[in-house]
């Protein structure tokens, strides 16, 4: 079964409005093993909508559009979709009369422009929207099912729910499950996953880069797919550090927890991301003992016992390897912790130096066996680099716990 998707509304095409309605339906359906094969944005033309809807409907077996249902000159979705196939629109007046006792439930009256909600093409029909004001429309025909969901995210996710879900057939899953990757570039990873991405294949395996990682995917549930997962993570081993919606801090969370180990952090740069990152992992208390901000330089000596001589004009300076030495092993140290980590860097757009550019990292990492710094020199704007030093933090942390030496992405000779 294949769906096209139409996201409707003028505040999509001038990027005042994320359209985040299709993405999240794009979501549900692969769950459903429904393949949205087209998702199209379109402005509140009436013109344009309608002929949206016509060529969809030869193309795909639902159609989903989301917005253009209000009461306003520009909510258009019904009046195209009659034009679409032909009918004339005529006034529904059970859905009027759910569109008054909602309004008079919160204490106002019914204006003739909100009964214009109750409009519908003469072969459709109106479902009733449990969280808002306007129906929605649903119409089916032997080629095509129709429905048009209003564009409020909070409205348009539970009437999907409600209408379309129970209508579609039980189907294999075709979500995304994914391997993520932190610190390697794309060209080696893609060339450590060789034939499994090629095209052709009957299970390919699809690969992207967001903020970052490299992420790898395979699009269906079953046990092939549960074997190409395995086999993708440990091609990309150790750089592989989960899936789904983690970051390397699941993984770091994982074998902190086998090991019975704990972690304390001390940030400059980051200020305090790296500790926020932690605790979004559920029951981080049982093996994250806390950290510091230690912004300033007085901060990292009083807190951390950095000597005052490494930010003297001789000395390393702030960001240096020493200093993020002595700050993973300070925290370390304070806290009694197993594994001490630090991060201190030029997060820019100032500040930047001919030996020290924006982008320089300096990331720490305290033990019992040994203490360690790597600089990395991160691309990007501040949240850029300070994003990446995060995830950097935790994978020098996993890679240091796996005693790896394998290479890192974006690693500057120290
Ligand atoms: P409408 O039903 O067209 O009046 O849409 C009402 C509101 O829903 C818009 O102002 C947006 O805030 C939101 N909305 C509409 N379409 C989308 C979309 N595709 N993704 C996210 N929000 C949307
Ligand atoms: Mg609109």
């Amino acid at each position: 079964m294949r769906a096209i998707v139409l996201s409707i509304g003028d505040e999509l095409l001038c990027g005042d409005c994320v359209d985040t309605n299709s993405s999240w339906l794009c979501g549900r359906f692969a769950e459903r093993g429904v393949q949205v094969c087209e998702v199209l944005q379109i402005p509140d033309d009436r013109e344009r909508i309608a002929h949206a809807f016509r060529s969809a409907s030869g193309r795909c077996e639902v159609i989903v559009s989301t917005g253009g249902l209000g009461p306003t000159p520009d909510d258009l979705t019904s009046a195209a979709l009659a034009d679409a196939v032909g009918d004339e629109l005529v006034r529904d007046e059970t859905a009027v009369g759910w569109i008054r006792d909602r309004l008079v439930s919160r204490g106002h009256g019914m204006i003739d422009s909100q009964a214009t909600m109750g409009d519908r093409p003469t072969s459709a029909v109106l479902l009733r929207n449990a969280n808002g004001t306007a129906p929605i429309v649903h119409r089916a025909d032997e080629i095509c099912r129709v429905w048009c969901l209003p564009g409020p995210p909070v409205e348009m996710r539970p009437a999907f729910e409600q209408y379309i879900a129970p209508e579609l057939p039980p189907g294999r899953s075709l979500a995304s499950q994914e391997v993520r990757c932190c610190g390697i570039i794309e060209a080696d990873a893609a060339a450590l996953l060789g034939e499994l991405i090629d095209r052709d294949r009957t299970l390919p395996v699809g690969t992207r880069v967001s903020r970052g990682s490299f992420i790898a995917t395979v699009h269906e549930e079953g046990p092939e797919s549960d074997a190409l997962l395995a086999d993708v993570a440990a091609r990309l081993a150790p750089w592989a550090y989960g899936g789904n919606d983690e970051g390397p801090q699941h993984d770091v969370a994982r074998m902190l927890l086998a090991a019975n180990q704990t972690l304390a952090t001390a940030e400059s740069c980051t200020g305090g991301w790296i500790g926020a990152s932690i605790v979004d992992v559920p029951g981080s208390s049982r093996w994250y003992r806390g950290g510091v901000v230690s912004y300033s330089n007085e901060l990292k000596h009083r807190w951390l016992d950095v000597p005052m001589t490494r930010f003297e004009a001789e000395g390393p300076g702030a960001v240096s390897g020493e200093v993020a030495r002595d700050m993973a092993v300070g925290i370390r140290a304070t806290t009694g912790s197993d594994w001490g980590v630090s991060v201190t860097g030029v997060a820019g757009p100032d500040g930047g130096t001919e030996r020290k550019p924006v982008g320089t990292v300096w990331i720490g990492i305290s033990s019992d066996t040994a203490d360690v710094a790597r600089q990395f020199r991160f691309p990007g704007d501040r949240t850029a680099v300070r994003r990446r030093a995060v995830a950097y933090a935790m994978q020098c942390l996993r890679f240091a716990m796996l005693e790896t030496s394998a290479p890192l992405a974006l690693e500057v000779g120290s």
